[in-house]
């Protein structure tokens, strides 16, 4: 056998330090298994998370965009479940943890959930736990605009499950989204009983016909914090929206954390044309989140 076979080739990827995951108030490795067997989360998706990001600003620093308003979210949730959290303990954490990875460009997760215990379905006496891990996220320019597909699954709705980032909650996305990709389609767009748009798996959604952006708006829709973001910034109006309607528009784009403004190409049969008002909107967020516009640093917490 070739001794220098067997070698591993010395890689920067080898020597770079693995990313930290803040957990419980310390830092570890993040691929690191921490949760028992018996987590009660695993078990029922007894946990809430938020999905954030932190930008690379023109200064040469970071900062995360609406941080408040995401750890707010997650606070109901937690609340909802009667889980102790704490959002100034969160706020310190996702900060200390893209320091500690150097992560200026990142994807945020927070978790929070309860742990080991027994198998009933009471929470109570479960502990809680929370985690911040964080991702550097890639920069796309031009990327690819999304073909979806009308889910025959329908939303959770609000009065079996609020609209809020609870773990168990997203099984319904998960199953859309498979059904989605199985029919050929990038993405799932929910619609009610009555034909009405409610939103994509992981995304609020937005029309434009005639020049004029209209936000839908569903009581079973996650009120998204980008969604409030490009409502404030095009002065848009949010009402019900039916998916005839919604095909019948010019400009069709979903929004979130994730997806920033990400225009649709396809729904269905139907094919989406130019989206010069999308396409604005997306730059104009973009400057946003970097911090490039002097008017809503508000939004931006440093570093
Ligand atoms: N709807 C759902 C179901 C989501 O998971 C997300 C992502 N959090 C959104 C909408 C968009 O919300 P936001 O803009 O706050 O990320």
């Amino acid at each position: 056998m070739n001794a220098t076979a067997t070698v591993t080739p010395i890689t920067e990827a080898a020597h770079a330090p693995k990313p930290q995951t803040w957990f419980d108030g310390a830092f570890i490795d993040g691929d690191a298994p921490q949760a028992g067997l018996t987590t009660h989360a695993m078990h029922y998706g007894s946990g809430v998370f938020e999905g954030i990001r932190a930008y690379a600003t023109s200064d040469g620093g970071a900062a995360v965009f609406r941080l408040p308003e995401h750890l707010e979210r997650m606070r109901k949730g937690a609340a909802l479940l009667g889980m102790a959290f704490d959002p100034a303990q969160a706020t310190e954490a996702v900060l200390a943890t893209l320091r500690t990875n150097g992560h200026r460009d990142a994807y945020i997760r927070p978790l929070a959930w309860f742990g080991e215990g027994s198998f009933g379905l009471d929470v109570e006496g479960h502990m809680p736990h929370l985690m911040v891990a964080t991702t550097a996220t890639q920069v796309h320019l031009n990327g690819k605009r999304a073909r979806v597909g009308v889910s025959t699954w329908r939303r959770n709705p609000a009065d079996s499950l609020p609209p809020l980032k609870l773990c168990g909650g997203y099984i319904n996305s998960i199953l859309a989204k498979r059904e989605a990709k199985q029919r050929g389609f990038d993405e799932a767009l929910f619609t009610d009983r009555a034909g009405n748009v409610v939103e994509c798996t992981g995304a609020n959604v937005f029309m434009v016909k005639g020049g004029v952006i209209t936000a839908v708006e569903h009581p079973d829709a996650l009120p998204g914090i980008t969604r409030d973001t490009l409502l404030a910034l095009s002065g848009a109006r949010a009402r019900t929206v039916s998916l005839a309607e919604l095909l019948d528009a010019d400009e069709v784009f979903a929004c979130g954390t994730a997806a920033e403004v990400a225009p649709i190409s396809q729904i269905e049969q139907r094919e989406y044309g130019e989206n010069p008002v999308s396409r604005a909107l997306a730059a104009q967020y973009q400057r946003i989140v970097r911090g490039e516009d002097a008017a809503h640093r508000d939004w931006l917490t440093t570093v």
